[in-house]
């Protein structure tokens, strides 16, 4: 039943929360944090799974019905499965998700689907071993493979692996679209996106390594060849030209296709489950699909229907905003009116586009990706 509140001002209907559950990760993605990672928060400032439960339980009476988990990396945290347990139990809550680097997942998996979860997003954005390590700097290739067999393996689904397209990286992105044909896994690429970057285009130092953020070096998206470097990405310093539009690698990708026998990319009758800002797109006969995520060329924002929540209890209306809106302290308080009226104030002003830019200063692993 739709609830009074359900909308945001631009007639939006908001029915999804993606919540962080930690700013803490095993890796350390060039173009998501710094090399040194993140300053960990005290754990006081951390809301606790009872606390997050509770707030999904509200927000749940306001029209949210999925619910994605995030972080950082939401594996590494204890308070995930309890999490997904008390998540579980909301009855308004149809289908709960999670996003991770899929590292942890062959140890979790079992205990993730005994709690309730029912689907996974993994990132991975190469397939060559010494790529993989130069991009999360702390990870491995075989563990994100894992992760996938192991998603498939105990039954979540869809399963989709998502890939952060970087223009100088020269990511073999025929490879990664290739997973799709001969298992059930659905290939998102995603288009570069500036956050962390604001407290550099205010004129502070980026946050990168001294030698980082050199001068782009802008080349085609390649279907295959050479990886190219990590050593020159990182939130500071991303630069447009590193952008690679949607539109521009299906047709990469399509041509790698039909040169290596695969075939061209078709539009995806069925695509995977959740409304989500993807296109689809399929190889002839694959089991699974390609999809589009158009994040900075084709603003999906008409149709965005999310709210964020980070580890520290603060409502983020969109993932670019400036603005914030704690919900600690009226949880703290137990509070409850005081906590749905701060969610409807974040609703209130969900803008009605993204400016390109912003993070109020937050790496994308303090927001939740
Ligand atoms: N650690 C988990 C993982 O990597 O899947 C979950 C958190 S991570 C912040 C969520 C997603 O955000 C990942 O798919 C990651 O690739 C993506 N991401 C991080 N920084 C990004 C950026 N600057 N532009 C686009 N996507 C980004
Ligand atoms: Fe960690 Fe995910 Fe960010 Fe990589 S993208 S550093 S795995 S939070």
């Amino acid at each position: 039943m739709t609830t009074p509140t359900q909308h945001d001002s631009f007639g939006r209907s908001v029915t999804y929360l993606r919540v962080s559950v930690t700013d803490k990760c095993n890796y350390r993605c060039v173009y998501c944090m710094p090399p040194e990672g993140v300053a960990a928060r005290d754990h006081t400032e951390l809301l606790t799974a009872e606390e997050t439960a509770h707030f999904i339980r509200l927000a749940a009476g306001e029209g949210i019905r999925r619910v994605r988990l995030t972080g950082g990396e939401p594996l590494v945290s204890r308070r995930l499965i309890p999490l997904i347990r008390a998540i579980r139990a909301i009855p308004q809550i149809e289908d709960i998700s999670l996003t991770t680097n899929g590292a942890l997942l062959p140890a979790l998996a079992p205990a993730l689907r005994d709690a309730g979860l029912d689907r996974v997003n993994i990132s991975l954005d190469t397939l060559d071993p010494e790529q993989f390590v130069q991009i999360t700097r702390t990870g491995h290739l075989e563990q994100a493979l894992a992760g996938i067999d192991a998603a498939l393996g105990f039954g979540f689904s869809p399963v989709k692996v998502n890939t952060v397209v970087v223009r100088r990286l020269h990511q073999n992105v025929l490879g990664l679209a290739r997973l799709s044909v001969d298992r059930p896994i659905h290939v998102r690429f995603i288009e570069y996106m500036p956050i962390g970057s604001s407290s550099h285009a205010a004129g502070a130092e980026p946050h990168c390594l001294p030698g980082m953020g050199a001068a782009p070096l802008p080349r085609s998206a390649r279907a295959d060849g050479a990886a190219g470097t990590a050593d020159s990405v990182c939130p500071g310093a991303w630069d447009e030209s590193d952008v690679v539009p949607s539109a521009e690698l299906v047709q990469t990708i399509s041509a790698a296709g039909v040169a290596a026998g695969i075939g061209a990319l078709e539009p995806a009758a069925n695509a995977p489950g959740g409304a989500g800002p993807a296109r689809y797109w399929r190889f002839p006969n694959a089991a699974g699909t390609v999809g589009f995520i158009s994040a900075m060329s084709n603003h999906f924002c008409a149709r965005c229907n999310r709210l964020r929540l980070t580890s520290d209890g603060t409502l983020r209306p969109c993932l670019f905003s400036d603005d914030e809106y704690s919900v600690r302290e009226a949880l703290r308080a137990h509070d409850d009116a005081r906590a749905i009226e701060i969610y409807r104030a974040a609703l209130a002003h969900k803008p009605k586009e993204h400016g390109r830019t912003g993070g109020a200063g937050r790496f994308m692993s303090q927001i939740g990706g």
